[in-house]
């Protein structure tokens, strides 16, 4: 970061703060705070976290295996091993993200009639705590097995932001599942709880999944031979989402923009980020399906830039091929924003 930005970048922050203003009212209905701050993110690598895994096995049940998830694309992993063999259900809403979820009565209900509730971890159900604490206080027959897909991940360093805010712990970023390689090993976590869970089914879960995982080797060579050769792939996006899709296929993390409840954008900080995108020559800064873009279109504009856009999946509605589908239009946005 630059800490003495020039004066022509402290003559635009009136205009920012007007526009953070006009913008938080938008994002306040959407998935995240309110306020914003702007950091310069790097992308690195502390070792692994520790896993946990909580609950007692299902009892006898009649019907299918029920399984909840957390949110979006771990619904589109588990529909698409299940393959219809389990009930498989989506604990977040269509307009709710994992970053700012509040906990229901009916949420706790669902949970206790779960036999597993499948989450991405590394913090990012940084509710799972509570939610876990009041299923077993309920009078429901008994808690879930809870399946934490970041057991075994490498767990990339998470800047400022989300560790500030307390969704995560400090050294970790959740964001796993934008990496398809590391979605494919999230898959085979999910088919392993559920032929533990469900014997009788647990070669067809195996057949369901070694087709998915085709399909997702098949995109990981998709972003390979289209993204690996392009030159000059630096990366400004709106929230720190992206670490793992960066270092899997040779993209540099040059900023992002973020948000924190009840504070204003620090000047400095904006200046940093201005700076940076000047100095990597950043042609396309990418806002986020779901978020208000008023901020990057500015700063788009003081800097030269272009906007476009990038899907976290962090709000939506899984099924078996949501997932793919979203990676390969991220992909095409990434292709048509790097192409010379
Ligand atoms: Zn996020």
């Amino acid at each position: 970061m630059n800490p003495r930005p020039t004066p022509q970048i402290f003559a635009f922050l009136p205009m920012f703060q007007l526009i953070f203003l006009r913008s938080r009212r938008r994002v306040l209905r959407s998935v995240m705070g309110a306020a914003l701050v702007l950091l310069v993110a790097s992308c690195e690598k502390p070792p692994a976290s520790a896993v946990s895994e909580a609950g007692a096995p299902p009892t006898a049940r009649s019907g299918k295996l029920k399984v909840l998830t957390s949110f979006l694309p771990v619904q589109s992993h588990a529909t698409a091993i299940a393959g219809g063999l389990a009930s498989v259900s989506q604990l977040l809403t269509a307009d709710t993200g994992p970053h700012d979820f509040q906990l229901t009565p009916a949420d706790v209900k669902r949970l206790a009639d779960a036999d597993l509730f499948i989450v991405n971890g590394a913090g990012l159900e940084s509710w799972l705590e509570e939610l876990m604490a009041k299923a077993a206080g309920s009078d429901h027959r008994q808690r879930p097995i809870v399946v934490d897909l970041s057991e075994g991940l490498q767990l990339t360093g998470n800047p400022a932001p989300f560790a500030a805010t307390g969704t995560v712990e400090a050294g970790q970023n959740p964001h796993t599942w934008l990496d398809p390689v590391l979605a494919s090993q999230q898959t085979a976590i999910i088919l392993a709880a559920l032929q533990k869970a469900d014997p009788p089914n647990a070669d067809a879960y195996r057949a369901h999944a070694a087709i998915y995982t085709a399909e997702l080797e098949a995109l990981d060579a998709e972003f390979r031979a289209t993204l690996v050769p392009l030159p000059n792939k630096n990366l400004v996006t709106f929230h720190d989402a992206f670490p793992y899709l960066a270092a899997r296929y040779g993209l540099t993390c040059i900023g992002c923009i973020s948000e924190f409840p009840e504070k204003d954008p620090p000047p400095q900080q904006l200046a940093a980020l201005i700076e940076a995108i000047r100095r990597a020559h950043v042609g396309v800064l990418f806002a986020e399906t779901g978020y208000a873009p008023d901020l990057l279109k500015e700063i788009a504009r003081q800097t030269g830039a272009r906007v476009s856009e990038l899907d976290t999946m962090e709000v939506g509605t899984g099924h078996p091929t949501a997932y793919l589908d979203r990676m390969r239009q991220n992909l095409a946005a990434l292709e048509a924003a790097f192409t010379p």
